[in-house]
């Protein structure tokens, strides 16, 4: 069965301007959760965050959110 949770859909675009671009395959830093990759529409930064972190994140760059999760980069 598709996972269909809101928050961790490919393309969920978060109140802050935070779109949920694919899952990493790679545990989060919570229990049970997985990183996702984050693009943040007004300044393009990449990021990750874990999957129940996804609908209040922000910008590490330019909202003075918190650094990607895991140190994970798009490199
Ligand atoms: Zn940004």
């Amino acid at each position: 069965m598709a996972q269909s949770r809101g928050t961790t859909r490919v393309g969920y675009e978060n109140k802050n301007g935070q779109v949920n671009i694919r899952p990493l395959g790679i545990p989060g830093t919570d229990h049970g959760q997985s990183l996702y990759h984050l693009n943040c529409t007004h300044c393009g930064f990449d990021y990750a965050a874990n999957g129940s972190d996804t609908h209040l994140r922000k910008c590490p760059r330019c909202q003075g959110g918190n650094p990607s999760t895991g140190g994970w980069t798009p490199d």
